[in-house]
């Protein structure tokens, strides 16, 4: 068989890396601009990444994936100095600015995450690399390598792809969360993220948001990732509809408002356990709660503020900070960047409703 050149690798698993997130998704820019070459987005900014897959060659049936053993599609893998002379290559040319590395799982999962930790140590300590660098965590890898990969990555990711065992048993026979994920979720101490394939199964996003609470609070997930079903030809599943675009960003919504406002994912989700589609999930929370507003701004908690449609947590401190210098007023009020159109309506100050025209109560 004919041996692929390096350019003809970064084409082949640049593309197959596009099955990981680790961004919000943008329906206004493109995040993959070449193969390999991927546009990040950190504090509002452009970070052009290497993202790629150390190999496409997988032993694993997961049935919904294009490099499974079910499949026939182009295989190739990198070798570790060659990976990370292209990495430094395009990184001196500035091409890029960090590497994503991620893999399918061609025998033991130790085998092929020994490399990509191989790869990131070449580039901090033999290249002196000092930037982002990003380690997916293969399931099933040993907790000795795991604990090599900390210190050499900027971050960690380990995908969950469904909510429960027996979900994920489903539509990857050969994987399992009890056994190849959960173990490893306590060794990231420093924090990780994760990726949730959307409509893969018959999960809901009640499921799916307790799944990111117990993350949160009994290990230290950071972030989760919602990626919409995408069926492929030529897989078990790729005659199933793909999955909602629509639903994914409620999931974004919802994921936000557990992870960093005190919702519980009960409090969000219609009485089937799934999130409203024609309405953000707090706006669906504040019409169902109408006893709770409107919300004096003179005597409201930050938790409290963190409830109204409108108001994050950068906002919410501003409001309380006024507060507590005994500050507010309409002028200092509008000052702090707040919509008063979208949470006007659900706010009093000293008593008067705080957008014009609104009635002291929003809600008969
Ligand atoms: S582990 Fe599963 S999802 Fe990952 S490459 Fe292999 S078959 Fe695909």
């Amino acid at each position: 068989m004919r041996s692929l050149g390096v350019f003809e690798k970064l084409r082949i698993l640049g593309q197959a890396s596009s099955y990981d997130v680790c961004a919000y998704p943008s329906a206004d820019r493109p995040d993959i601009v070449f193969p390999g070459i991927y546009h990040a987005w950190a504090s509002g900014k452009k970070v052009p990444l290497l993202k790629v897959l150390f190999t496409n060659h997988c032993s694993l049936n997961c049935r919904y994936c294009a490099f499974s053993s079910l499949t026939d599609s182009p295989r190739c893998t990198f070798e570790v100095e060659e990976l990370v002379r292209l990495f430094m290559l395009m990184w001196r040319r500035g091409l890029v600015q960090g590497l994503f590395l991620s893999s399918a799982i061609p025998v033991h999962p130790d085998d092929t995450m020994e490399k990509m930790v191989s790869v990131a140590r070449r580039l901090r300590y033999r290249e002196g690399f000092k930037g982002y660098i990003h380690l997916k965590i293969l399931p099933g890898t040993s907790r000795d390598l795991v604990m090599q990969a900390i210190p050499l990555a900027t971050r960690l990711s380990i995908n969950m792809e469904m909510p429960r065992e027996d979900l994920l048993r489903e539509v990857a026979p050969s994987k399992s969360l009890r056994s190849d994920v959960l173990p490893i979720l306590p060794l990231l101490e420093g924090g990780f993220t994760t990726q949730f394939v959307v409509d893969l199964g018959p999960e809901r996003d009640l499921e799916l948001l307790k799944a990111v609470d117990v993350l949160v609070k009994r290990y230290t997930l950071k972030r989760a990732y919602f990626q919409a079903f995408r069926p492929i030809t030529g897989t078990p599943l790729g005659n199933r509809p793909p999955g909602s675009k629509e639903r994914q960003l409620r999931l974004y919504q919802g994921e936000f408002l557990v992870r960093r406002y005190g919702f519980s994912p009960e409090e969000l989700v219609d009485h089937e356990g799934n999130l409203p589609k024609r309405i953000d999930p707090k706006t669906y929370w504040a019409k169902r709660h109408p006893h709770f507003f409107p919300l004096d701004l003179k005597g409201a908690t930050y938790h409290e503020l963190l409830r109204v449609p409108g108001i994050g947590p950068q906002l919410a401190r501003r409001l309380v900070a006024l507060q507590r210098k005994g500050e507010l007023s309409l002028l200092t009020i509008e000052k702090t960047g707040i919509n008063l159109r979208r949470s006007g309506r659900y706010l009093l100050l000293d008593g008067k409703a705080l957008a014009k025209g609104s009635r002291q109560s929003p809600y008969p």
